[in-house]
C-alpha cells in the first residue's frame, strides 16, 4: 500500500504542479492535487502528452501507453510515479471511475453512432458527403465519376501499374489457371506456386532472405505486430504510425510507447531507460508518412537501432515503388545495406496496384510468421489473380525505370508549381503525397466539391485521419498523368483558394 500523503510523493505532487501550469498555460495557485487533469484543468490529448513526457525526463522513467488510463490527477500521477521510480507494481487501486451505463438494442442511440453523425453533420454544411464517391473506369491519371470523366489526383496508383496491360494480361491467365480464390488458407488448402514465387519475386526485389504475403495491407500490419511483438517485449513507434500498426501495438501483449514524430532524441532517451530489460524491442517508423508527404531519415534510425539491439520495421506503403532511381523503396533512396531495416513491410495497393500486403525479412523471421501469424494462418490466401499481377508489376518496375521517372518528374512539378502558388504543402517534397494544408473539415470538404464542378477529384483529409484542425486536400501523383492535368488541378486549386480567401 502507497500512502498518497507520505512526504516523497507530496514532494512529486508539488512539482507536478508546476509542470501542469507550464504545460497547460495555466496559473499555478489554479492547480489542485484532486483536480482532473482534462475535464478541470483544461488539459488535452497534445498538453496532456508534453506533461508527461516532462515528467519522464524529471523522474528518468517510462509513461506506458497501456497505463495512460490509471491517472486522472495528480493525486493519481504521483502516486504512479512514485511506483514506478521504486519498482512498485500497482494495482488497479489508482482510480475508480464512476461509470453509468445505457442499454439499448437501437444502434441510433448508442453514444458512437450520434459522435459520427454530430461530426458528419458538422462537416458537410456547405457540401455534399465526400466520401464513397463512385469511380466507374479505371483509375488512372483520370476517373468516370457520375458518368464524368475527371483529373483524378487522389487515388494510390502512383506507377499505372492498375490497369497496365501487362499486368491486366498477367491476371486474366491466373484466372483462367487457378480462378478467382485461394480457395482455403494457404497453411493447410490454398497454397498455390503462384505464391510461393511472388513472394520470391518480393524477397528479391527488398533484399532480404523471405517474404510473405497477406491478404489486406492493412491487416498485415495489424496481425505481424501483435503476433511478432509478445509478453516481455517492447514496442516503440513514431506518433504519426498508420492506423493499422497503432491498432497491432494495441492488440500486442508487448509495452510499448509512442515518440513523437521523427524525434529521434526522445526515441534514443526511451531506449537507453529500458537497457538491459526486454527480450525484443521493435521500433517501428514509415518511409513516407501518409497524411504528411515526409520521407522519415531511416539512416538515423538505422544507427539507434543498431546501437541498442533492437529491430527496425519500416512500413514502405508509400515508399516502396516510389523514392529511389528505381522505387526500391527507402533502401534504394538511402543506399542502405540490406540488413539495416529488419522488417521490410509492404502494401500491393499502391505502387503495386492490386491488393494485399508483405513482411520481407530474414528466413527465420517469415519462417515463425506462416505458422504463428494469426492474420496469415487463420485467413484464406490473396486471390491469384492479384498475386499474378503483383508479380507482373515487379517485374516491370524492376525491368526499366521509364514509370518511376515520370513519376518523379511529376511529383517535383506539382511540388515546385504549389510552393510558386504559395500553398503549405506541409512536409512533403519528394514522395507521392502532396497535402495541401486548408484547416477545419468544412473547408476542405467544400474545396474538394468546388474542385469536383471543375472536373478534378481530389479529396480531402479530416480528422480523425488528420489532427483536428488539420484538414487538408490529400493530393496524389502518378506517373499516368501528364504536365498539362498538373498545371490544369493547380491552376483550379489556386484559384478556389484565392476566391475562398486561404490564399492572397
Ligand atoms: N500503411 C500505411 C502507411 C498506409 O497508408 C496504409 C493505407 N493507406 C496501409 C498501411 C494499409 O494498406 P492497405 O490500404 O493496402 O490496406
Amino acid at each position: 500500500m502507497i500512502d498518497k500523503n507520505s512526504p516523497e510523493i507530496i514532494e512529486i505532487k508539488e512539482a507536478m504542479c508546476e509542470l501542469v501550469a507550464k504545460n497547460f498555460a495555466i496559473d499555478e495557485s489554479k492547480v489542485t492535487y484532486e483536480a482532473d487533469l482534462m475535464s478541470e484543468l483544461g488539459g488535452d490529448s497534445i498538453t496532456l502528452l508534453s506533461l508527461v513526457a516532462d515528467i519522464e525526463t524529471k523522474y528518468n522513467i517510462i509513461v506506458l501507453d497501456e497505463d495512460m488510463g490509471s491517472f486522472k490527477s495528480i493525486d493519481d500521477f504521483a502516486v504512479y510515479v512514485y511506483a514506478k521510480m521504486n519498482g512498485i507494481e500497482l494495482g488497479n487501486e489508482a482510480v475508480q471511475e464512476a461509470v453509468t451505463y445505457h442499454r439499448t438494442t437501437d444502434f441510433t442511440e448508442t453514444a458512437e453512432y450520434k459522435a459520427l453523425h454530430k461530426r458528419m453533420d458538422d462537416a458537410f454544411v456547405e457540401c455534399e458527403n465526400p466520401y464513397f464517391v463512385p469511380h466507374d473506369s479505371l483509375i488512372r491519371d483520370t476517373s468516370v465519376i457520375n458518368g464524368k470523366k475527371m483529373i483524378n489526383l487522389g487515388s494510390y496508383n502512383y506507377l499505372g501499374m492498375s490497369g497496365n496491360p501487362e499486368t491486366v494480361q498477367a491476371a486474366i491467365d491466373a484466372i483462367n489457371k487457378y480462378g478467382t480464390s485461394a480457395s482455403g488458407s494457404r497453411t493447410l488448402a490454398g497454397e498455390k506456386t503462384i505464391y510461393m514465387q511472388l513472394e520470391k519475386a518480393i524477397a528479391d526485389w527488398k533484399h532480404t532472405e523471405d517474404a510473405i504475403v497477406c491478404t489486406g495491407g492493412w491487416a498485415t500490419n495489424l496481425t505481424f505486430v501483435a503476433s511478432f511483438m509478445r509478453e516481455g517485449d517492447f514496442i516503440v513507434y513514431d506518433n504519426l504510425s498508420h492506423n493499422s500498426l497503432a491498432d497491432g501495438v494495441k492488440l500486442s501483449d508487448a509495452d510499448s510507447k509512442a515518440f513523437d514524430h521523427n524525434n529521434l532524441e526522445q526515441l534514443e532517451s526511451i531506449l537507453k531507460k529500458i537497457e538491459g530489460k526486454y527480450n525484443k524491442v521493435l521500433i517501428i517508423v514509415e518511409g513516407v508518412y501518409s497524411m504528411d508527404g515526409d520521407i522519415a531519415p531511416i539512416p538515423e534510425f538505422v544507427k539507434l537501432k543498431k546501437k541498442y539491439n533492437c529491430f527496425l520495421m519500416v512500413d514502405e506503403a508509400h515508399s516502396g515503388g516510389v523514392l529511389g532511381d528505381n522505387a526500391g523503396g527507402v533502401d534504394d533512396y538511402f543506399h542502405l545495406e540490406p540488413h539495416d531495416v529488419d522488417i521490410k513491410y509492404g502494401t500491393l495497393s499502391k505502387a503495386l496496384g492490386t491488393c494485399g500486403g508483405f513482411i520481407a525479412a530474414d528466413h527465420s523471421i517469415v519462417e515463425y510468421l506462416r505458422y504463428q501469424m494469426d492474420g496469415f494462418v487463420f485467413s484464406a490466401g490473396i486471390a491469384p489473380p492479384l498475386a499474378a499481377a503483383c508479380m507482373k508489376a515487379i517485374e516491370i518496375i524492376r525491368r526499366d525505370n521509364t514509370e518511376v521517372t515520370k513519376l518523379h518528374r511529376n511529383i517535383a512539378y506539382f511540388v515546385k508549381r504549389a510552393r510558386e502558388e504559395g500553398m503549405n504543402i506541409c512536409r512533403a517534397g519528394e514522395s507521392a503525397i502532396v497535402p495541401i494544408m486548408i484547416g477545419s473539415d468544412v473547408d476542405a470538404a467544400r474545396i474538394s466539391s468546388l474542385l469536383m464542378q471543375r472536373g478534378i477529384f481530389i479529396p480531402p483529409a479530416m480528422y480523425p485521419a488528420v489532427p483536428m484542425g488539420e484538414s487538408r486536400m490529400r493530393v496524389t501523383i502518378s506517373s499516368t498523368h501528364s504536365i498539362e492535368q498538373l498545371e490544369e488541378a493547380i491552376t483550379a486549386l489556386s484559384e478556389i483558394m484565392h476566391e475562398e480567401g486561404f490564399l492572397k
